[in-house]
């Protein structure tokens, strides 16, 4: 019998290990019978699995229950809260994610982006000259600003920006998929006027996400049907995977804490022995605010697709920016938004409160073994 050696999984920010409380709750609800809109007992029982995890997803950011929206992902989430019902214009900053960038239902000329500084974090004072722009064209906008970007994990001042938003008369839409169980979340203190939360981020399933809106805040719905979460999304509820996020939801704030100062040590150290190994290592947003768990780096002549490949062969999974992305060889939006012309490629370890010391040090020898000959590379030696 071949043993083969533990793989190290380092990109939590694509999508995080199944939670086994979440586990639980799905295989649990796979065998719960009833379609949540019966009356009779089967489906009261479905029912309450739903209303259990939107009680759970809504103390996760300080909400009410009936502000929660079940969707199939944050992708949804983010296409049903981009409504032009709610403004005239959609500011986006230019590092959101491809499903907040593509403006939702607002025409393409109705959307405007806001740049981010060369640490990846929104200019306010460009936002603040796209707020009297519109004031001055007797425009309601509806600005869209992540919690933390997937790539960077560096935290956007969205409490600054809200604030202002909301003195034009505009309202705010927070992606908040990369924060919950890593920085607090809440929606008042945030200033959210809506709010996105993905479950396979934080341990659930894939395929469940949640739009959360400021109590009396109405928006069109996507999916057209029968009256499912209030009229908001027709289709029978994706139970067994909303008890999933709910259970996720729970795991996910009751360790936040811990699991936070565990990461950043983690996160530390490793970016300690990236700076040893390579002293010329460039991580980005470094000096503000980040996610305790992300670590972006790059080094001149990188050549991303190919160091995941090498890490993979490594034993290491990692990514290049974001996983969407990825596949496609495209520079990431993301950093052609922090330093225009960005050549480079640049790699992401992304952590988790279950990652290990060993698995961290794993990485760091890939990246030993892959800064080496990308050495060779650039002295002119074969590979
Ligand atoms: N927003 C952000 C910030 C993300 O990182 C992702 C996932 N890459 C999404 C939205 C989309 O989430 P989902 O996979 O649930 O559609």
């Amino acid at each position: 019998m071949s043993t083969s050696a533990p793989r190290a999984y380092l990109d939590y920010n694509a999508t995080a290990p199944l939670r086994p409380e979440a586990r639980a709750a799905v295989v649990a609800a796979m065998d719960v019978v009833g379609n949540p809109s019966s009356v009779h007992a089967e489906g009261r029982a479905a029912r309450r699995l739903v209303e259990d995890a939107r009680q759970a997803i809504a103390a996760l950011v300080g909400a009410d229950a009936a502000q929660v929206t079940f969707t199939a992902g944050a992708t949804e989430a983010n296409n049903l809260a981009l409504a032009p019902c709610l403004a005239d214009r959609l500011l986006v900053s230019a590092i959101e994610h491809p499903s907040v960038l593509a403006g939702g239902r607002f025409p393409a000329d109705r959307v405007t982006q806001i740049p981010v500084t060369s640490d990846g974090v929104l200019d306010l004072a460009a936002l603040e000259r796209q707020l009297s722009e519109a004031t001055a064209a007797g425009e309601r906008v509806l600005l869209a600003l992540m919690l933390a970007n997937n790539e960077t994990g560096v935290i956007q001042p969205v409490a600054e920006a809200a604030a202002r938003v909301h003195a034009s008369g505009g309202l705010v839409h927070v992606d908040a998929v990369q924060a919950p169980g890593r920085v607090p979340v809440d929606l008042t203190e945030l200033g959210a006027d809506l709010l996105t939360l993905s479950a396979h981020k934080i341990g659930g399933p894939k395929g469940a996400g949640a739009l959360i809106r400021r109590a009396g805040l109405d928006v069109h719905p996507l999916i057209m049907g029968g009256g499912q979460e209030r009229g908001l999304r027709a289709g029978t509820e994706n139970v067994p995977a909303i008890a999933g996020f709910g259970a996720a939801a729970v795991a996910a704030a009751a360790g936040r804490a811990a699991a936070a100062d565990r990461m950043a040590s983690w996160r530390d150290r490793f970016e300690a022995g990236l700076r040893q190994t390579t002293p010329a290592v460039r991580i980005f947003g470094a000096g503000v605010a980040r996610l305790p768990n992300t670590t972006l780096f790059s080094v001149a002549g990188l050549r991303a697709e190919t160091a995941v490949i090498a890490f993979d062969l490594e034993g290491v999974a990692l990514s290049s920016g974001s996983a969407c992305s990825s596949g496609k060889v495209q520079p990431s939006h993301v950093l052609a938004a922090m330093e225009p012309g960005f050549a480079a490629g640049a790699l992401r370890v992304s952590i988790g409160a279950e990652s290990t010391e060993a698995e961290l040090e794993k990485g760091l020898d890939a990246w030993r073994t892959v800064s080496r000959s990308l050495g060779r590379v650039q002295r002119g030696i074969a590979a």
